[in-house]
């Protein structure tokens, strides 16, 4: 269910270079190439997905994954005090520039809301 042009596609199959944090079967995690916190991973499905709006029942365990996934890295890694920011966007509106799904987590400085 991978797509031959997407750049996360490639990255999850390894045939483009990112910095690898974490992966496993269903999941990979890398650096975000301009990052806009001290730490800034994307965490994304193997599996191909536009955006969360393309979410469906069948999707329900694999995303709550990513977010478990989510958890785990800022653990293992100390966060201090584990706060952190965890966002996707959806659609260019939304902010959305790849279209295959990711998380952003972003650590390592005091986040501001609303976003912008
Ligand atoms: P979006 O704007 O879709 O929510 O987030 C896409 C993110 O992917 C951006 O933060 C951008 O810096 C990151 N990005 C875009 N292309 C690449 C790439 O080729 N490698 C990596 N590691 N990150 C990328
Ligand atoms: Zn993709």
């Amino acid at each position: 269910m991978d797509r031959q042009d997407c750049i996360f596609c490639k990255i999850a199959r390894g045939d483009m270079p990112a910095s690898i944090v974490y992966q496993d079967a269903e999941v990979v995690v890398f650096k975000d190439i301009h990052p806009s916190a001290p730490i800034h991973y994307l965490i994304i499905p193997r599996i191909h997905l536009d955006s969360a709006a393309e979410a469906e029942e069948q999707h329900a365990p694999l995303l709550g994954k990513l977010i478990v996934t989510a958890a785990k890295i800022a653990h293992a890694e100390g966060f201090a005090t584990f706060d952190y920011r965890l966002v996707t966007n959806i659609g260019r509106d939304g902010g959305q520039s790849v279209f295959h799904l990711h998380w952003h987590l972003m650590a390592g400085r005091r986040m501001t809301w609303p976003s912008g």
